[in-house]
């Protein structure tokens, strides 16, 4: 069976249809990553409803724009206090594509920190999103004590051989089926590293993804790395399981 280690089924409607197909094609766990204080709600809703579904709790860098001071100190008192729920933090990290002044990166970077302080002090798995802003996740995350997930991680060669020497975890997702360059750069992750995501519901090739597709991606992967179907799916599944204590 295979696991989507990173989507946002909080914004699959309907979410009970999600689920129900995943299951029906081979997915045993769908793990909802939170983008603000809202979905960090809906999320831990859903993985009381369904015993396939299970939460990660964080503030998103991009959906920090839309926030003022107090929010965000509201939205990490709520996480703090609900953190029985999730099984890591995320998702967390730097997203500078948006990010178009020093002060935006700076407030994306300090709360980013605290994120990483709470999952350290509660001994919590980070899932880090680093869209243009790779290597300023990495050094960040340098100073983090605790397992590291990068998800879509797409930088240069060099920062995915950094990660892989520090032990992260990577998860990919639909990109390589579509981006040669991105599936390339995959290729330097160990399948001890690697899990399943699809990110869902973003589109790729004008579809919205749904988390069943982890099974594409792994039929990609098994073509690609001449191993079987079926290794990926127990080494993926392994994987996930020993990083978000399934
Ligand atoms: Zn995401």
């Amino acid at each position: 069976m295979f696991i989507d280690v990173h989507c946002h089924l909080e914004m699959l409607l309907p979410a009970e249809k999600a689920v129900k197909e995943s299951v029906s094609n081979g997915v045993e766990k769908i793990i909802s990553s939170s983008v603000d204080l809202n979905s960090m709600k809906k999320n831990i809703e859903l993985s009381k409803k369904f015993s396939e579904v299970e939460c990660c709790l964080g503030l998103h860098p991009s959906n920090l724009f839309l926030m003022n001071k107090k929010e965000i100190s509201a939205a990490l008192d709520f996480l703090e206090k609900n953190l029985p729920f999730c099984k890591a933090i995320g998702e967390i990290g730097l997203d500078f594509k948006h990010a178009d002044t020093a002060e935006k990166k700076q407030k994306q970077t300090e709360v980013c920190k605290k994120q990483l302080v709470i999952a350290e002090k509660n001994s919590l798995s980070v899932v880090v999103h680093s869209r243009y802003a790779e290597k300023h996740s990495l050094q960040i995350l340098s100073g983090f004590n605790g397992k590291v997930l990068l998800h879509w991680f797409d930088g240069s060669k060099n920062l995915f051989s950094e990660a892989v020497e520090k032990n992260y975890f990577f998860s990919v997702g639909p990109a390589l089926i579509h981006n040669k360059d991105y599936l390339e750069k995959t290729s330097l992750i160990p399948l001890e590293n690697l899990m399943l995501e699809t990110d869902s519901p973003v589109e790729f090739a004008g579809k919205q993804a749904k988390p069943f597709w982890v099974k594409k991606v792994a039929e990609k992967l098994s073509k690609e790395r001449k191993i079987s179907l079926r290794k990926i799916e127990e080494q993926t599944t392994k994987n996930a399981k020993d990083f978000f204590s399934l």
